[in-house]
C-alpha cells in the first residue's frame, strides 16, 4: 500500500506560521511575508500564530504575549495579507492541534527529536525542557492538522520539515491507513536583509527597522547604520563594497541605476554618508508606506481585527477538527 496521500485538494493548502515574539521587521517583511502575499493568490493558505511555540523558549514572562500575537496580525495585514484569501488564526485557539501532538508524539522516536539540529546544543548542555524537545512533533501537528502540503521554507529549515514528513509517513504505516499527504518544502528565495549594525537583523539586536516604524523613526534608525569605516571626512574617497550597511540595503530598496550613482558618487568622494542614508530613508519609506497606511488603518478598527482572528480561528478548528477525527478512528479511540 503506498504511504502517500494522492494529492487530490484544489489547490493545495500552504501553511506556515510565526511565533509570536513581538512586532515584525523589514526582515520578516523581505524574508517570508511578500513570499505570503503571493502564495495567497495561488494555493490555499493558513497562516497561524505559534503562540505555543513561543512558550517553548519565553514561558517566564506572557504578559505581552496577547499584545504580541494581535501585532503580528496587524503586521500581516498592512503587508497584504487578505482574511478573504488566507486563514489567520491562533494557534492556542486551536485545542484540536494539542491532541493531535499528543498523537502524534506517540509514534515519534525521541531521537528523531534529539537529532534536530538547532535543539542538539542544548540537549548536550542540559538546557532542553520537554516542550521544546517536542517542538518538531507539534509543528507536525500544526502542518497536519490543516491538511497542509506544503510549507514554504527555506534551506536551513528543511530539516524540520523532513522531520514531518517522517512523521506523516510513519503514521500512515503503523496505523495502515493512508491518512496524512508527507508536507513538502516549497523552497522560497528568502533575501535576508542585514541589520543596521552588520548584523542578522534581529529584534534581540534591536537593529532593524520594524514594519510599524513611523517614517521619522526609520530615518532615525537608518542614520545609525555602519558605512564604510574608512571614510572619515565627506570628501574620503569610499568603496561602497565595504559599506557595512547602507550600500547592500540600496542593491535591496532600489533599482540598479540608483545603486551605479551612489557606487560612483561614494567613490568619488562626492557624496556624504549623513546625505546617502538620508535618501535611502527616503526610498525604505515610500516602500514601506502602502504597508503602514493599511496596517495604521487597521490598528483603528481593532474589534475588525479580532473578528478576521476568530473567522480564521474557527476555519482551522473545523478544518483541525476533521483530521483529528479521522486520527482517533485510526488508533481505535472512536
Ligand atoms: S556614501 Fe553611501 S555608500 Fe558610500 S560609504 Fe557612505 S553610506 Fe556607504
Amino acid at each position: 500500500m503506498s504511504e502517500v496521500v494522492k494529492e487530490t485538494q484544489t489547490p493545495p493548502v500552504v501553511m506556515s506560521g510565526m511565533r509570536a515574539t513581538g512586532r515584525l521587521h523589514l526582515g520578516h517583511y523581505m524574508g517570508v511575508l511578500r513570499n505570503w502575499v503571493h502564495l495567497q493568490n495561488d494555493y490555499t493558505t493558513f497562516f497561524m500564530v505559534a503562540d505555543w511555540h513561543s512558550l517553548t523558549t519565553k514561558y517566564e514572562d506572557t504578559l505581552r504575549l496577547p499584545e504580541y500575537r494581535r501585532d503580528i496580525v496587524l503586521d500581516w495585514l498592512g503587508a497584504g495579507i487578505y482574511p478573504t484569501k488566507a486563514t489567520l488564526y491562533f494557534q492556542s485557539a486551536v485545542p484540536e492541534i494539542a491532541e493531535l501532538h499528543l498523537l502524534l508524539s506517540m509514534i515519534t522516536p525521541n531521537k528523531w527529536c534529539e537529532t534536530d539540529p538547532t535543539l542538539k546544543d542544548m540537549i548536550t548542555s542540559g538546557e532542553l525542557n520537554y516542550g521544546l524537545l517536542g517542538y518538531p512533533v507539534l509543528q507536525t501537528a500544526d502542518i497536519l492538522a490543516v491538511g497542509g502540503s506544503l510549507v514554504p521554507v527555506g534551506k536551513d529549515q528543511l530539516a524540520h520539515l523532513e522531520i514531518s514528513r517522517d512523521i506523516a509517513r510513519r503514521f500512515n504505516h503503523t496505523t495502515g491507513q493512508v491518512i496524512f499527504h508527507e508536507p513538502r518544502p516549497l523552497m522560497t528565495e528568502t533575501p535576508s536583509v542585514i541589520g543596521l549594525d552588520g548584523r542578522k537583523m534581529s529584534k534581540s539586536y534591536q537593529n532593524g527597522i520594524e514594519l510599524a516604524f513611523s517614517e521619522d523613526e526609520t530615518t532615525k534608525a537608518i542614520k545609525t547604520a555602519i558605512t564604510d569605516a574608512k571614510r572619515l571626512k565627506k570628501t574620503d574617497p569610499g568603496e561602497p563594497n565595504d559599506c557595512v550597511a547602507v550600500f547592500p540595503w540600496y542593491q535591496t530598496f532600489t533599482d540598479a541605476s540608483t545603486c551605479e550613482t551612489v557606487a560612483s558618487e561614494c567613490r568619488a568622494g562626492s557624496r556624504g554618508c549623513m546625505d546617502c542614508k538620508k535618501q535611502l530613508a527616503e526610498a525604505v519609506n515610500e516602500q514601506l508606506r502602502p504597508l503602514r497606511e493599511r496596517r495604521s488603518n487597521y490598528a483603528q478598527d481593532l474589534s475588525q481585527v479580532d473578528a478576521i482572528i476568530d473567522a480564521g480561528n474557527t476555519v482551522a478548528r473545523e478544518k483541525a477538527g476533521a483530521t483529528l477525527q479521522k486520527v482517533r478512528r485510526a488508533f481505535n479511540l472512536v
